[in-house]
């Protein structure tokens, strides 16, 4: 095992077992819920949005250490983060996984690199993509049902 292995095991731990956006959020105003059968990681989103920016996110439920390390990561990325960044992060981040070329995150989302090494597992794939394929519906239906606004 290389030494950036033992590494990205270590973050991949220390987010899974230190959680802090685990737990309900009594004031969010978007809920959505992410199943991943093949391995039974099962998440549940909830973000506080406010004009089209991301206030707080937290999240409930249970999965493997890929899949809870995956979404802390998120959810402390995407707080104070317009919708529109965290689509962007979305992309980025499914391209380091999914894409045949070597993607890099820039910084400050480094850690997310840790959940690179899944690549070469496709059923990992689906633990440490659950969240954001979560999240991405989660803004799809947020600016579905948005009234128009009126103004700018
Ligand atoms: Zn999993």
């Amino acid at each position: 095992m290389s030494l950036n292995e033992d590494l990205y095991k270590e973050i991949i731990i220390e987010y899974s077992q230190n959680p802090k956006h685990y737990g309900e959020l009594p004031e969010a105003n978007i809920h959505e819920e992410g199943v991943n059968r093949s391995c039974g990681d099962e998440v549940q989103l909830h973000l506080l949005v406010k004009d089209d920016k991301i206030i707080q996110a937290k999240y409930t439920g249970q999965g493997c250490s890929i899949c809870m390390a995956s979404t802390e990561m998120m959810s402390s990325f995407i707080e104070n983060q317009s919708l529109e960044q965290a689509k962007s992060l979305i992309d980025l981040f499914k391209s380091m996984i999914m894409s045949k070329e070597e993607v890099s995150m820039p910084s400050p989302y480094e850690d997310l690199e840790a959940l690179k090494g899944v690549k070469k597992f496709p059923i990992r794939v689906k633990c440490a993509t659950l969240s954001w394929n979560t999240l991405e519906q989660a803004i799809k239906e947020y600016t579905r049902n948005k009234p128009s606004p009126t103004t700018g």
